[in-house]
């Protein structure tokens, strides 16, 4: 992707060598990006150049040229349509947040001027008072700033007729301690970068490589259903998933959605959606239709990790505004219909130089197969040793409707292998590796080392963290959730792992390095670890009651929901670990813990009282139209001098059902209303009782449906919102 620049059109004639960035596809397109060519064409060679070495090797941003580079994109920005600029920004909320300005300033005479300074550029100040700061600051010192973060392309987001040109950025108080998502991410990827550095120092793969790059491409499940159904069902429209309902008659038993045709409607909002993400830079690639009726995915290329959490952010945005176009909503939460599947969004990372080598796969030279297995070995002593920190990144109100409610992903943290690797294992562990299970094996040229044969990729959908040839798929990754967080918590454990092995090897290889001794260090370095740490791998099925019990058995945390998993935030070691790497300090984890841990309190109750208003207002008052009517026939026949025991049956039933409908909401309405000032205790109030109380009601309610006429009912039901179309 080299190519030259003769920069006779420049006013310096200078030739240099350009390269695109491997890993940010906005470079190659993306027509609404102020990326690669945009940036070529727009801007001075020496201005350039001197971007570029920000962009790709992480020196300081040279403030000189801030002016230059505003202005360009201000006039490209203006070209395309924008009239507006904003920061914007991933604030601790999981969405994004934006506060526009115009171009159009006056100028000291009166006159209107189009202005946009290097200053507006590099740096803002949104009031930063309404956004959660978890205890960081005070309403009193409410400054925040957002600070350009020139490695993701800024781009135009069109809404409507109106045009916005976005400038991602990192948003920090004004002591410096991070109030968003990507400042940590930023940092973590910068740590794990810095310990890779040394393990392939130590093999002498260092050469011409400036960084490690942490790549992701994250695949995203969705449900659509037709918005004027959504626009009738008051929990799906506040909660996002279905707070009562029965089962449709019909489910995904017949396994007849998955990579099923797509109906046209659907895929004319796909190719819609796609249009709107290719300009935008988003490589997307790869859509189909997921297990569930009405669920689907659609997944990019992959990026460098924090050019991929932006650019999953704006897919979520371009799923959610484009749906309506189309008559349809889309539902991004975690378990919107009980009894088919919740959607997930399937994290993939990996590890490459900056020169493009992956540093999970398996390779065909000695070296790169040793360093390979110890980033693998690295991998699994941290998922082994963190599991805790790693369900936690991933806990959330909605996604305790999956993890361990048994349903894909469990969770218990494990690591899939497949066959041939788990092989490799075995060997690793009794130090004799001479032999690979299938395949054909790459010949490795040293005796002591397994074999790895090429392709080792396998499946099992079950597991929550799988090893899919030459990457990991965090599979336990909410659909709703911005992804930046877990990969912050990943990158930081794997950065600690590496860190690890790293001062390990560099003991046993000492000063004088020679092949014989550093192939003796690694295997017994691997030997050890693999020894340790190997009982967080497991190729069975996640889902079964056997490997509750064996996971118990190897003494492995099974943490169901979030009230569980969160404490695991505010350990010392937690602590220690993100302050260590310099990603969190302690203040700044703290507050995240407080703002996970009361925004699981938040979503429950408002679910509680969702639920309430639906029951009072919809579903009772239906309950007892229909009675009114049972009444009334039973009444007829007997003024007819019929007996009907069966409709006086029906009747009483009803009247049962109603009355216990009555005590559950009651129920709900009482434990939602708990006063309770210690948060922590507040969210294992909800989890112990409000959470229950609601399952209690939703079974009433759903038996109910199944027995009232579909006229009376007054939401729309799941065969509605799934299956007709
Ligand atoms: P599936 O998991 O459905 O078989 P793929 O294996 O093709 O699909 O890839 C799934 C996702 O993993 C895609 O977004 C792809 O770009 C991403 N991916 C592939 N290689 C890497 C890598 N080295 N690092 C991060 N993500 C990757
Ligand atoms: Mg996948």
């Amino acid at each position: 992707m080299s190519r030259r620049l003769n920069a006779t059109n420049h006013s310096s004639d200078a030739t240099m060598d350009i390269a695109k960035s491997p890993y940010r596809a906005s470079d190659s397109f993306g027509s609404l990006t102020f990326s690669g060519d945009v940036m070529l064409k727009r801007l001075p060679p020496d201005v350039y150049m001197n971007l570029q070495r920000t962009i790709k090797q992480g020196t300081p941003l040279d403030p000189a040229i801030a002016n230059t580079i505003a202005g360009a994109m201000k006039d490209w920005a203006i070209e395309h349509g924008a009239t507006h600029y904003c920061h914007w920004f991933q604030p601790l909320t999981g969405t994004t947040a934006e506060k526009h300005d115009a171009f159009l300033s006056v100028a000291g005479d009166g006159s209107a001027i189009e202005k946009f300074s290097g200053n507006q550029l590099i740096q803002g100040e949104p009031d930063a008072s309404s956004f959660p700061s978890g205890g960081i600051r005070d309403t009193y010192e409410a400054r925040g700033y957002t600070a350009w973060d020139c490695t993701s392309p800024a781009f135009i987001l069109r809404t409507g007729d109106h045009c916005t040109l976005c400038i991602p950025t990192a948003f920090v108080s004004w002591t410096g301690e991070a109030l968003d998502k990507k400042t940590p991410l930023l940092r973590s990827i910068q740590a794990v970068s810095k310990q890779a550095m040394r393990i392939l120092k130590v093999f002498g793969t260092d050469a011409g490589v400036s960084q490690v790059i942490t790549t992701l491409g994250v695949e995203q499940e969705y449900f659509l259903i037709d918005r004027e159904l959504y626009q009738q069902r008051l929990d799906i429209a506040i909660t996002g998933r279905t707070l009562v309902g029965a089962s449709a008659p019909k489910g995904q038993q017949l396994e007849d959605h998955y990579f099923g045709s797509i109906a046209e409607r659907v895929l004319a909002f796909m190719s819609d959606v796609e249009a709107r993400l290719f300009e935008l830079g988003v490589p997307v690639k790869t859509r189909h239709n997921e297990v569930a009726p009405g669920q689907y995915e659609l997944a990019p290329t992959f990026e460098a990790a924090n050019v991929a959490t932006d650019h999953q952010m704006v897919s979520m945005h371009v799923l959610k505004t484009v749906a309506p176009k189309h008559g349809f909503e889309c539902i991004l939460h975690e378990k919107p219909f009980a009894g088919v599947n919740g959607s997930g969004k399937h994290n993939n990372w990996s590890l490459s130089t900056d020169s493009g080598h992956n540093l999970l796969d398996p390779r065909e030279n000695t070296h790169s197969n040793m360093q390979f297995l110890v980033f693998l070995c690295a991998v699994i002593r941290a998922v082994d040793v963190w599991a805790d920190l790693l369900r936690a990144s991933i806990a959330s109100a909605h996604n305790d409707h999956r993890l361990g409610a048994n349903e894909a992903p469990p969770a218990i943290m494990s690591i899939y292998l497949g066959d041939m690797l788990t092989d490799i294992l075995n060997q690793l562990e009794s130090g004799e590796t001479k032999r690979t299970k299938n395949g054909s094996a790459l010949d490795l040229g040293a005796t002591t080392l397994p074999q790895i044969p090429r392709h080792t990729s396998d499946r099992n959908r079950t597991s929550p963290f799988a090893f899919t040839g030459n990457k990991f798929e965090f599979r336990a990754v909410g659909s709703s959730q911005a992804v930046a967080w877990p990969n912050t918590v990943l990158n930081t454990i794997i950065a600690e792992s590496l860190d690890t092995l790293a001062t390990m090897l560099e003991k046993k290889v000492g000063k004088n390095a020679t092949q014989a001794k550093l192939e003796s260090a690694v295997k017994s370095i691997l030997q050890e670890t693999v020894k340790k740490h190997r009982r967080v791998c497991f190729d069975g099925n996640g889902y079964s009651k056997e490997w509750h019990d064996e996971a118990a058995k190897r003494g492995l945390p099974n943490m169901p929901s979030t009230a569980d998993s969160l404490p695991a935030l505010k350990t010392k070691r937690a602590t220690d670990l993100f302050a260590k790497y310099g990603v969190f300090t302690a203040r700044e984890l703290k507050a995240r813990f407080e703002i996970l841990v009361e925004q699981y309190v938040k979503i429950m109750r408002i679910e509680g009282r969702t639920l309430s208003t639906m029951v009072r207002t919809q579903i009772l008052p239906a309950a007892l139209r229909y009675q009114s009517e049972l009444a009334d026939a039973v009444a007829g026949a007997q003024a007819a001098g019929v007996e009907c025991p069966d409709s006086e049956a029906a009747l009483r039933e009803h009247v049962q059902r109603i009355s216990q409908l009555r005590v559950a909401i009651a129920e709900v309405d009482k434990t939602e209303g708990k006063h309770i000032d210690d948060v922590e205790k507040h969210m294992r109030q909800i989890r112990d009782e409000l959470f229950p109380a609601m399952q209690k009601c939703r079974t009433v309610c759903d038996e109910l449906e199944r027995n009232m006429p579909d006229d009376v009912w007054p939401l729309p039901t799941y065969a509605e919102m799934l299956l007709l179309r």
